[in-house]
């Protein structure tokens, strides 16, 4: 795997066991360093499960619909409206779900959306058909603001749900960024593949696919042109998935059928995640508008959760301030155990 950066090291910690009588006991851990994303993880060789799943009653008591700014009845009168020369309707719709400018922005292009009227939908429930037109209008958004500002170049789409992982309202909604200059973590991505292409001519999403196709070791489907495979090095504490929209390498090229199929891996990946109780996510799409063959349209998605008994936090002081991960999930398990999951999406 030398040719892409991902490498991996061995190494031991050693230490006089007091559950065995004080004998010598050695754990074996990885340290996976993958210099496509700049994503180092420590591998924790057990297979961590969160025992039971988290207790929804307490968010759904604090954020009950009679004051859900995003419910039917409140989000004509609270959410923001974009100015005419956006949108003169002041708000993109789509079905049931509709966008609307952030009222907290952190960027100028900034949008929430909202992806239907239901106010809690749990992850076994996401269903494409349900999360469509919520997507779709991240694209309508995209197509209007490149259109009135050229310059803005770099997309991205992006959701937190459930408190957990940060999300300050219960009911389903993605937030978008729009911008002239890509993330942090896109323009990684950017530079890891322009530097490919400037040593060996070719495309490094296409080349990086076909070899974890060979591996077999974390991939784990194709549906439609979207592969997904179990990240080599996760940026979170509970595994993470990463998605790529073969050939597509612009925003723009990714047609409401290809949106089809990504949702249907996505839904295989929450009904994962609700199956091994955890309750919460982050998501986060990256592309360009136009064409750039050095960002092939890709995300990641990972768990987040609370450690219980104490409501521990799955972020600390590793990746906090030394901007490495730890994962007592191994990725190659991970890619076996959600396997199954998508039995029902291919062909
Ligand atoms: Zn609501």
């Amino acid at each position: 795997m030398k040719d892409f950066g991902l490498s991996k090291e061995t190494s031991v910690g050693t230490y006089l066991d007091p559950m065995s009588g004080f004998h010598e006991k050695a754990s074996v851990f990885e340290i996976r360093r993958d210099e496509i994303s700049g994503v180092t993880s420590r591998i924790l060789p057990y297979r961590f499960k969160m025992p039971q799943k988290p207790d929804l009653s307490g968010y759904l008591e604090k954020s009950p619909p009679a004051i859900c700014p995003f419910c039917p009845e409140l989000i004509d009168p609270l959410t923001p409206r974009f100015t005419a020369d956006i949108c003169p309707e002041g708000r993109f719709r789509r079905g049931r779900a509709t966008l609307f400018p952030n009222a907290f922005p952190y960027d100028r292009y900034n949008a929430v959306i909202t992806l239907s009227d239901e106010h809690f939908v749990g992850l076994d429930a996401f269903r494409p058909e349900l999360m469509h037109d919520g997507f779709r209008l991240a694209w309508d958004y995209f197509e209007r603001m490149a259109r009135i500002e050229p310059s803005l170049r770099f997309a991205s789409l992006n959701w937190n749900y459930m408190p957990p992982a940060g999300g300050g309202l219960i009911h389903p909604h993605l937030q978008t960024i729009m911008g002239e200059k890509p993330t942090r973590f896109a323009a990684r991505l950017l530079g890891s593949a322009g530097a490919y292409r400037e040593r060996t001519g070719r495309n490094l999403w296409t080349d990086f696919l076909a070899r974890e196709k060979d591996l077999g070791e974390r991939h784990i489907a194709r549906t439609g042109p979207v592969t997904w495979l179990a990240s080599f090095a996760p940026k979170g504490m509970g595994g993470e998935v990463v998605f790529y929209f073969g050939e597509r390498t612009a925003l723009r090229q990714v047609s409401a059928a290809d949106l089809s199929r990504f949702l249907d891996g996505l839904a295989c990946v929450l009904g994962y995640l609700h199956a091994n109780n955890f309750i919460s996510f982050n998501l986060a799409l990256y592309g360009a508008w136009e064409e750039n063959r050095d960002l092939m349209v890709q995300g990641r998605i990972s768990p987040r959760f609370s450690i219980p008994p104490l409501g521990t936090s799955d972020i600390n002081y590793i990746e906090k301030y030394h901007d490495e991960v730890i994962c007592p999930v191994v990725p190659e398990d991970l890619c076996r155990e959600i396997l199954p999951f998508f039995a029902a999406v291919l062909p």
